[in-house]
């Protein structure tokens, strides 16, 4: 394959160097990002749906670039992803987001759940319960406040070793959810086995409500089963009343989205908690 150097070099048209170049800068980027403090945590709330109360938040990570400004994680994680990079990213995440949980957790007398999300990489890295229980231990957060949220690909790689890390995760007393619901391979038969306690519809069904008949149905059958196998049903990307109005109809738990609440720096968090625990 040698001889066809010449040949592919042709095919690399200035705009694909000038890609390759931007993703090469912005690895060397992320490298730095972390020892320069550039990422941050914002927090979304969860809302118990009867109640209105907040009763968990989701921490989503953003990197303030030097130069190009806010960066979406949907641009970066999966870099992060490709260069192991997440191992670092990740654990920093958990430890910010447990011991920002913990300081909400002393303010009032109902505690916050913090929801953590966790990348395919991070849940095969051999160290992880280790960094999942040193940051429960340096926090002192209890372990039921931590909800770590899955995706239903990483569930499906490898069932022996999924098993072994999920029991040793259970084993630690932290929540696991199952994040995005509906849009990966997801199978009847490892939602018993796995023994999660939450599901999180994805937000691509709850986005046509109350309109769209066929996303009702997904999202009633969803929390259907799920209460059915006794776990908790969270509705993600909520943007209106009357998707609120709807979910509460069909006995949704938790919801979130724009709606209830944007993904927030951690003073707004403590306000609204403030708020909520009349202090
Ligand atoms: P996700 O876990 O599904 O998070 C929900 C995304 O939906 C967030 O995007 C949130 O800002 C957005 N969202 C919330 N409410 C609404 C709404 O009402 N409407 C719409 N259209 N969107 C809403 P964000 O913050 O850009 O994060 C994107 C994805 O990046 C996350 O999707 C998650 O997969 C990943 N991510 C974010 N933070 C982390 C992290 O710390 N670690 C890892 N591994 N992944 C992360
Ligand atoms: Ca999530
Ligand atoms: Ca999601
Ligand atoms: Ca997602």
């Amino acid at each position: 394959a040698k001889n066809c150097g010449k040949n592919n070099a042709k095919l690399y048209s200035s705009s694909l160097t000038m890609q390759i170049m931007s993703h090469v800068k912005l690895e060397v980027g992320l490298r730095r990002a972390l020892q320069n403090h550039e990422l941050y945590l914002l927090y979304q709330p969860q809302i118990d749906v009867p109640s209105g109360q907040i009763v968990g938040v989701e921490a989503l990570v953003r990197w303030r670039h030097p130069e190009r400004g806010i960066i979406s994680p949907t641009e970066f994680i999966p870099l992060a992803e490709e260069t192991g990079l997440i191992v670092p990213i990740g654990e920093w995440v958990l430890r910010t987001a447990c011991a920002q949980a913990r300081s909400w957790a002393d303010m009032g007398p109902q505690p916050v759940r913090m929801a953590v999300n966790l990348s395919a990489k991070q849940f095969k890295d051999d160290n992880l319960t280790q960094v999942v229980l040193t940051a429960l231990q340096e926090t002192g957060l209890a372990p039921g406040l931590l909800e770590l949220e899955l995706t239903e690909g990483t569930l499906m790689d490898d069932a022996r070793a999924t098993m072994i890390t999920l029991d040793q995760l259970r084993g630690i007393g932290v929540y696991l959810s199952i994040d995005d619901f509906g849009t990966g391979y997801s199978s009847m038969n490892y939602l018993k086995r796995f023994d999660v306690r939450a599901l999180k519809i994805d937000k691509s069904f709850i986005s046509g409500l109350p309109q769209d008949s066929e996303n009702a149905a997904i999202t009633r059958a969803i929390i259907a089963m799920a209460h059915g196998l006794k776990m908790a049903v969270v509705a993600e990307g909520v943007e209106t009343d009357e998707q609120l109005v709807m979910l509460e109809h069909y006995g949704c738990d938790l919801a979130q989205g724009y709606y209830l609440g944007h993904p927030s720096p951690p003073e707004s968090i403590t306000l609204m908690l403030r708020n909520q625990y009349a202090l």
